[in-house]
């Protein structure tokens, strides 16, 4: 087992913010400025009908302004400013009703079928901050109070009931926080050390994974792992401390990590949501994953690097 010091990979977050992009959300306000910006030949413009990005080689296509269909180049389409990454160019998403999408079917992708691609390049920010920003416009049609029409303002970050007889409320893109965790026994770094994994019950066999769920009004993070722990697995929670966190807007999360440690041992799932959790050692992580009867979650995922920098080692999972 290398030296867990020498492993650089301890304190994550999702690797987006290293590349995060300069939102300019002062400009958004800013006609002037977003009409200069729009029509300068360096900014390039993700076009997205309704809930899925237009895509080539399963990769988003960014468009120079001048080389946008119709339906995203004209006025019905949905102007949204997704800032600017310094030294390279400003970027938009051009969102379209789906029942207007130009072209064949296949080009048009949801973000799970391109996540794996983008999620440690530049661009995963500006795709992130895309589709989470098209998915709050795809399932936010009327006003949550009056029922009145909404229309965008502030370069699409606000939807305004500003129709005559509407209330006049702003609504503002939601995310909601859950927090996902990884609980251990015993003393760190020992070899009968041990972590927690569970099993959803709609899960093919042999997959296991932290345990997570959302934060509720008026809780804590902390508070939220303790509860969470206890109605999936029966599992209590003691010391609760910070990982890192991952946006997940899949379709409107960020998914918060903490490690934590277990005050009682005896596991009693929930059977609901949860249908079987286990200790797991490191030696029966290792021998599960060779024998193929462990399936633990991939590279990708916040749950992967909780996982991983506990175990101490790359980690070669499996889905
Ligand atoms: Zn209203």
């Amino acid at each position: 087992m290398p030296d867990r010091r020498d492993f650089p990979d301890r304190l994550p977050h999702a690797a987006t913010s290293s590349y995060a992009h300069d939102r300019h959300g002062l400009e958004r306000t800013d006609e002037d400025w977003l009409e200069r910006t729009w029509a300068d030949p360096a900014t390039r413009v993700l076009v997205i009908a309704g809930n899925r990005l237009l895509a080539a080689d399963g990769r988003p296509r960014w468009l120079a302004t001048a080389d946008l269909p119709d339906a995203a180049a004209g006025p019905d389409a949905l102007r949204l400013l997704l800032g600017e990454q310094p030294g390279d160019a400003s970027y938009f998403a051009a969102i379209i009703d789906p029942a207007g999408a130009p072209g064949p079917e296949e080009q048009w992708q949801g973000l799970r079928d391109v996540l794996g691609e983008v999620v440690d390049t530049p661009e995963a920010g500006l795709v992130l901050h895309a589709m989470g920003m098209a998915e709050w416009h795809w399932s936010t049609s009327f006003c949550p109070r009056c029922g009145g029409p909404l229309s965008p303002a502030q370069a699409g970050h606000v939807l305004a009931c500003a129709s005559e007889g509407g209330c006049g409320r702003h609504q503002f893109p939601r995310t909601d926080p859950a927090v996902i965790m990884l609980i251990t026994d015993g003393e760190p770094g020992a070899a009968d050390e041990r972590c927690l994994l569970g099993r959803n019950r709609v899960w093919p066999p042999g997959r296991y994974s932290t345990l997570a769920g959302f934060v509720e009004p008026g809780e804590t993070f902390e508070d939220a792992v303790r509860r969470e722990v206890w109605e999936e697995s029966g599992v209590r929670v003691s010391d609760v401390t910070y990982f890192g966190n991952q946006p997940w807007p899949l379709p409107a999360s960020v998914m918060i990590g903490f490690t934590g440690r277990a005050a009682s041992l005896e596991i009693d799932v929930d059977g609901a949501e949860i249908e079987d959790a286990q200790w797991y050692t490191r030696d029966d992580i290792r021998t599960g994953l060779a024998s193929g009867e462990l399936m633990l979650p991939g590279g990708v995922s916040i749950s992967h690097r909780l996982i991983q920098a506990w175990y101490g080692e790359p980690l070669d999972s499996s889905w």
